[in-house]
């Protein structure tokens, strides 16, 4: 047992399992089909997992640079130049981390004081309430609403959301749990602030190359005048399905990474060498792997919510992502988090209620997450499960039934 008194005050609001923890635990103990928590359930490029192999027959077993080996800042700053059209120095513009979650933490502990504000859209990451508590930050959440047709933010209350001690706008695009993936007036609106107000921008990007429906993912760091105050976080976890390696980066001028390092080379000061070795190989040699993984995802995502669809389930789909969200309401209820809570024994399925990672709880309500990163059966198994739930709770069938 916790005792919550030897925590410090400001983490006190954390001491729990995270929902992914407790809803595994329930999909678990009811052999439930998990969508809840995000991992994909099969592996990454043969090439890099071999490479990963091979480096540690090699000998690739001891502390790397704090900074990263250099043959994985080299790879990751090419794919930046190559892909998005941004340069960075590999040597003091890009950092290696224990996956985007330390570059996050780094981030905000290395370039924020305590009680310093940072605005961030609503919902968020589960990691980053956590960390900005950690850092001693002040959230201002932005809320990410539904127009009926995408999840979009109201321009005013992003404008009102940046005060006098506002010092960062944190930015997660392509988006968790909605799948958003930010356009570029909506990222100019952002950079436009960002230099008025001189504040610094952190994105966090790991679903870079999972974007579906002929979209492009922008960074922030290609707009005029914002490469110079944006720090651009990625990793190698959910690009090769390699999410257990913890294998991050960021990248940014020297002195926003020199903030990142800072902090890192105390908390891990380095992690996982052989791993940095062959993410280096997948981010030289495997893209067309990765593009063959997200054109299965963009497949996944359309099986599950085609089928969820038919069966009268309102989906909010997005355009990038692991993630799918269903309206609660669709089952009965307005209680996202009770219906997730009764769905792995009632339907055979778990999933997470999105009111996990809302800072309006009202708003968050009603909403579910679906991780569609399965095996294709499984998502039709899921499918049908929830099918059948949501049947047995709509009332006019149920009144049927009787009948
Ligand atoms: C998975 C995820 C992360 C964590 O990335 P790691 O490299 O595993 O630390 C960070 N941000 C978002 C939005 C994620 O979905």
């Amino acid at each position: 047992m916790v005792n919550d008194a030897l925590i410090a005050a400001r983490l006190r609001a954390y001491t729990g399992l995270t929902i992914f923890s407790e809803m595994t635990a329930l999909a678990q103990a009811a052999g439930a089909v998990n969508l809840g928590q995000g991992f994909p359930d099969s592996d990454g490029p043969p090439e890099v997992l071999e490479a990963a192999r091979e480096a540690i027959a090699q000998g690739l077993n001891q502390y790397p640079p704090a900074t990263g080996l250099p043959v994985l800042r080299r790879a990751v700053a090419e794919r930046r130049a190559t892909d998005h059209g941004v340069a960075y120095d590999p040597d003091t513009e890009v950092v290696v981390t224990a996956g985007a979650t330390e570059a996050i933490a780094a981030a905000l502990l290395g370039l924020c004081e305590p009680g310093d504000e940072v605005v961030v859209f609503d919902p968020l990451y589960d990691s980053y309430g956590a960390c900005l508590a950690m850092a001693g930050l002040r959230r201002v959440p932005v809320l990410l609403e539904h127009d009926g047709t995408r999840f979009t933010f109201d321009p005013d209350a992003l404008r009102a959301a940046v005060g006098p001690r506002t010092r960062m706008i944190l930015l997660n695009t392509p988006h968790n749990p909605t799948g958003k993936v930010f356009d570029a007036d909506e990222l100019a609106l952002i950079a436009g602030l960002c230099i008025e107000h001189d504040l610094i921008a952190v994105t966090d990007e790991v679903y870079e190359y999972l974007v579906y429906d002929g979209l492009r993912h922008l960074p922030l760091a290609a707009l005029p005048g914002m490469r110079e105050r944006t720090l651009t976080i990625s990793s190698a976890g959910k690009t090769f399905s390699t999410t257990g390696w913890k294998v991050g980066w960021a990248c940014g001028p020297a002195r926003l990474v020199t903030a990142v390092r800072t902090v890192k080379q105390y908390l891990t000061f380095a992690s996982g060498t052989p791993f940095q070795a062959a993410v280096a190989t997948g981010l030289t040699e495997c893209m067309p792997w990765v593009e063959n993984l997200r054109a299965t995802l963009e497949r996944r995502r359309d099986l599950l919510v085609t089928g969820l669809r038919e069966a009268g389930i309102t989906v909010l789909a997005g355009n990038a992502t692991y993630f799918v969200q269903v309206d609660a309401r669709s089952f009965g209820t307005d209680d996202g988090d009770a219906l997730c809570r009764d769905l792995p024994a009632s339907a055979g399925v778990a999933a997470i209620p999105s009111v996990a990672l809302y800072d309006d709880k009202k708003a968050g309500r009603h909403l579910v997450r679906l991780a569609f990163c399965k095996d294709e059966s499984l998502l039709a198994t899921a499918t049908a499960r929830l099918a059948g739930r949501a049947r047995a709770t709509d009332p006019a069938t149920a009144l049927t039934r009787r009948d």
